[in-house]
């Protein structure tokens, strides 16, 4: 667990300051604040009060978090612990950064490393994964992809649906799809982005991975219910992304 800079903890001491300013709920020195990175497993953070103290655990996602971005995490989280109404703009400022690609790769990526690797099965109860494959493949990719280890996610997660794995060349489908009420041509969308990352390797540039190239992107919209397809990811990955704050 990582010690964030003072700086953050003054952050937060003016996010109480702002949004209780008579200090009604809590009566808080700066000392009395203790703002860590933690890494959770995707992306989560939490705030609890306990005997006068206020711990903060943000995301280590976020060390490399721009300031305002910090900032308006800082508002939301104490807004929450205090029921009060969540600043619009800070909202804003901490979606638009939380949901931006980078992010959400590297939210996933803590999942893959930290959360525990398990193959099931590419046959589900609804959708066979080496079947779909054999079809996309055919259709795509005139035959020639490699074959990766297809697989089911023995969890419903809903924070990955789709995930290929290079290192393990295996391609894991959430579970959650696994369902005659999730559209067959929804859950081809998932195996063929990931196919798409076999084909499309991750780009180095400036020590940044990037994973969503353009070439990436122009041939993922090349699915033909790619419009459906976006509306459908939003509505099952919405939920995961929340901002969670607990009061203790
Ligand atoms: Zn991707």
């Amino acid at each position: 667990m990582a010690q964030a800079p003072f700086h953050l903890q003054r952050v937060f001491g003016e996010a109480f300051r702002q949004l209780d300013p008579a200090g009604r709920k809590f009566r808080l020195n700066l000392a009395d604040i203790e703002v860590k990175f933690y890494p959770y497993v995707g992306l989560h953070h939490t705030i609890r009060v306990r005997a006068g103290r206020v711990y903060v655990r943000l995301s280590d996602i976020f060390q490399s978090a721009p300031p305002e971005v910090i900032r308006a995490l800082a508002f939301l989280l104490v807004a929450r612990l205090l029921s009060r109404k969540v600043p619009p703009t800070h909202e804003r400022i901490y979606r638009a950064y939380a949901f931006s690609p980078q992010v959400l790769r590297a939210s996933d990526i803590t999942r893959q490393k930290r959360g525990r690797k398990i193959i099931s099965s590419a046959q589900g109860k609804a959708y066979d994964l080496d079947r779909m494959f054999s079809r996309l493949n055919r259709q795509y990719f005139d035959g020639e992809m490699e074959k990766p280890v297809l697989t089911w996610s023995k969890r419903r997660a809903r924070s990955i649906l789709g995930h290929h794995d290079a290192a393990h060349k295996t391609i894991t489908i959430s579970k959650l799809l696994d369902s005659r009420e999730v559209p067959e041509w929804f859950v081809e969308y998932i195996v063929y982005h990931e196919m798409l990352h076999i084909k499309h390797p991750a780009r180095v540039i400036n020590g940044r991975r990037y994973y969503h190239t353009a070439a990436f992107r122009s041939e993922e919209q090349r699915f033909p219910r790619y419009q459906a397809s976006q509306e459908w990811l939003d509505r099952v990955v919405r939920k995961k992304h929340e901002l969670r704050a607990r009061a203790a």
